[in-house]
């Protein structure tokens, strides 16, 4: 396809898109999906090699928020059966990201339900960045804490927070119908903030809200603009119990598309599969690694994510490699404006995700949610249900809320 060619030979230049040509991959039929895949993956080997960058969330304070962000299982008002507590203390949240860590994550996503901290949150997490970056030299720390302050952002860099996540989940002209409590303004000033103060900003999206075409590419095309380092994308979790629970609306044929728009639109940027990658991928996800170069490792916020060794056998497998601690993972451009993977940030080494994302999603974080299945419930179906799915059927089979990690007495999912 002539569309294709010229998608990748701007991938390569990082020239911008149009809007059509974003609107045309997808639009595009499943006879040339892989096609698509093919043309979006020679933009992704470009950049990012095979690396394939592990992220782990760690969820330091649970449900109970007071904003009403309809995807969310922690929403006000949601009967989502998820574990709720108050904000884990710097050895507990210390523990969980080592658990992450020691599973091949690079970077952890420190995440915590509520519309944003109050000053002694931001306390609080610098208190826990610096017990997770005093037991794990090199570690990336992304915060996903909610609407930020003047002079949080700045509080937490000299904490030592690499980077920071804040979605904006959908359009500008949709959001209003996703969420009354804040506005996409809002979320647009966070992800700013977070930049101005030398955080590598981390900021997505959640598909599958019942949104258009027109919608993915436009906030797409926001997020080009505010220029984050990362970018998750979530596939909606529709939670029992939340406002979104019925819009199953998500094929694995579209979220491939999806993620190739992305791809082609934020070329050089961390894409990262973040909640309902196993929900909604099922057994394609293996062909989404070649258009993501960075994926959650184990459970989400709030729902469970396949057990963290497949995640690790399905990257061997299909021919990628887990990103060590000692390689950067933006390119050279990227990284030696200070963004995250930069050896002078990432010194972390080097801030998203997906962490969180959003606050949710569906408990990816990528955003705060958005995501979560598997491991148990979800992995055990996909490999034992003998019925083909249909496109767009409910798979509440593979939603598991998540019992196990942070927040329980149980060993977490890494
Ligand atoms: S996404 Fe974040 S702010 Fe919105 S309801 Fe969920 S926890 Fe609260």
């Amino acid at each position: 396809m002539d569309l294709l060619n010229t998608l990748v030979d701007k991938g390569l230049r990082r020239e911008p898109l149009s809007r059509a040509e974003a609107l045309a991959v997808l639009g595009t039929s499943d006879d040339d999906l892989l096609d698509v895949v093919a043309a979006a993956g020679k933009v992704r080997r470009h950049w990012f090699g095979r690396r394939v960058k592990l992220n782990y969330l760690v969820n330091l304070k649970s449900g109970l928020c007071p904003e009403d962000c309809s995807y969310c299982s922690q929403r006000l008002g949601s009967t989502a059966g998820i574990l709720k507590y108050t904000w884990l203390k710097p050895d507990e949240a210390s523990k969980a990201a080592a658990a992450g860590l020691a599973g091949g994550a690079k970077r952890v996503c420190l995440v915590a339900s509520g519309r944003g901290p109050t000053d002694r949150d931001v306390d609080r997490v610098a208190g826990t960045i610096k017990a997770i970056k005093e037991e794990n030299e090199g570690v990336e720390v992304c915060a996903c804490l909610g609407l930020l302050s003047d002079g949080q952002a700045e509080r937490l860099r000299e904490a030592g927070a690499d980077a920071y996540n804040h979605n904006l989940n959908t359009s500008e002209s949709t959001y209003g119908e996703i969420t009354t409590t804040h506005t996409y303004a809002d979320r647009v000033d966070t992800v700013q903030k977070a930049h101005a103060a030398g955080l590598s900003a981390c900021s997505g999206l959640i598909a599958g809200m019942g949104e258009t075409d027109e919608d993915l590419v436009d906030v797409v095309f926001s997020l080009r603009e505010l220029d984050p380092d990362s970018v998750p994308v979530n596939f909606l979790i529709p939670f029992e119990g939340t406002p979104l629970a019925k819009e199953w609306n998500l094929t694995p044929q579209r979220c491939l598309r999806i993620l190739a728009m992305v791809r082609f639109v934020c070329p050089d940027v961390e894409v990262r599969i973040a909640g309902g990658r196993e929900v909604h991928l099922r057994t394609m996800q293996p062909l989404a690694l070649h258009l993501a170069n960075s994926i959650f490792l184990g459970d989400y916020l709030t729902s469970e994510g396949q057990a963290g060794k497949a995640d690790l056998e399905m990257i061997a497998d299909a021919g990628f490699e887990v990103e060590g601690a000692d390689q950067v993972t933006l390119p050279e451009h990227r990284a030696s404006a200070g963004g995250c993977g930069s050896h002078e940030s990432a010194g972390c080494g080097a801030h998203e995700g997906g962490g969180c994302g959003s606050h949710e999603s569906g408990g990816g974080c990528g955003s705060h949610e958005g995501g979560g299945v598997c491991g148990s419930a979800a992995s055990t179906a996909t490999s034992s249900s003998t019925a083909a799915p249909q496109a767009g059927e409910a798979r509440t089979d593979l939603v598991a809320v998540r019992r196990r990690g942070a927040g329980t007495d149980l060993a977490p999912n890494a």
